[in-house]
């Protein structure tokens, strides 16, 4: 077909290009484990500040809107039953109980109305509580982290593929603090991404002596490993975990 022929890959895009590509598949990535993502408005080696608000005793993604719940039968109208709430009115006079957007009492016309929110389940009042998890805890924690992404995709030699990939590092990628992290992207020839997360600890320990190296310091160090099982730094696929 013509349209298949046409098709574009990773390969097609400039250099440039492909390191945002690898930042927003980053990204990506990290919203499916609850994070939300940042970009810095300066690029001092930190590509994404990540943040998330996590249970202190399960882990759970905590939400912190609060939540409407039925004081009676326990109904959740936080999310889409907010329009299921029935205003209901009561006259501090004469008691009458009046639904809708009445400002008079329809018996005694007295202003002095009290507002209920009801429940259109059971006719209980609906109340605002801040969230607590399942798990029964109600302490959050807050979490940020900070990322530098490095993207990566096949190498080729004249054109033919060496089933490697390679990763620049440089001395000023060392950010020595346990709250930094590296994700490396790595694009294969089908154009599906894989991930590796490190810790710079991790990274340090996994080059040994070679950090002290000439090329290291001379910002000429390129780790070079394969495509197929991703090599030594295989133990930090998909470690995600790792941020936590
Ligand atoms: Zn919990
Ligand atoms: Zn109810
Ligand atoms: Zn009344």
């Amino acid at each position: 077909m013509i349209m298949k022929n046409n098709k574009k890959s990773t390969v097609n895009l400039s250099t440039k290009h492909f390191s945002r590509y690898g930042e927003f598949l980053v990204s990506f990535e990290l919203s499916k484990y609850g994070w939300n993502v940042y970009n810095p408005v300066y690029d001092e080696y930190i590509d994404l500040l990540i943040h998330k608000h996590v249970c202190n005793n399960c882990g759970k993604n905590w939400n912190l809107t609060p939540a409407l719940v039925c004081k009676k039968c326990g109904k959740d109208f936080s999310k889409t039953q907010k329009n299921k709430i029935v205003a209901k009115k009561i006259c501090q006079n004469c008691k009458t109980i009046m639904i809708g957007n009445k400002t008079r009492c329809t018996k005694c016309k007295s202003e002095d109305l009290i507002n209920i929110p009801s429940c259109d389940k059971c006719g209980g009042e609906v109340e605002m509580f801040d969230h607590f998890c399942e798990c029964g805890s109600k302490k959050y924690i807050t979490k940020f982290r900070t990322i530098q992404v490095k993207s990566s995709r096949i190498e080729y030699k004249s054109g033919k593929s060496k089933n490697t990939y390679a990763v620049d590092m440089k001395p000023r990628d060392l950010i020595k603090d346990e709250f930094h992290f590296y994700i490396w992207c790595l694009i294969d020839d089908d154009d599906r991404s894989h991930f590796l997360v490190l810790s710079v600890k991790e990274f340090v320990k996994m080059m040994g002596e070679s950090i002290k190296g000439i090329s290291f310091f001379k910002d000429q160090d390129r780790q070079h490993f394969s495509s197929k099982d991703f090599g030594r730094w295989k133990v930090f696929l998909n470690k995600f975990n790792k941020l936590e």
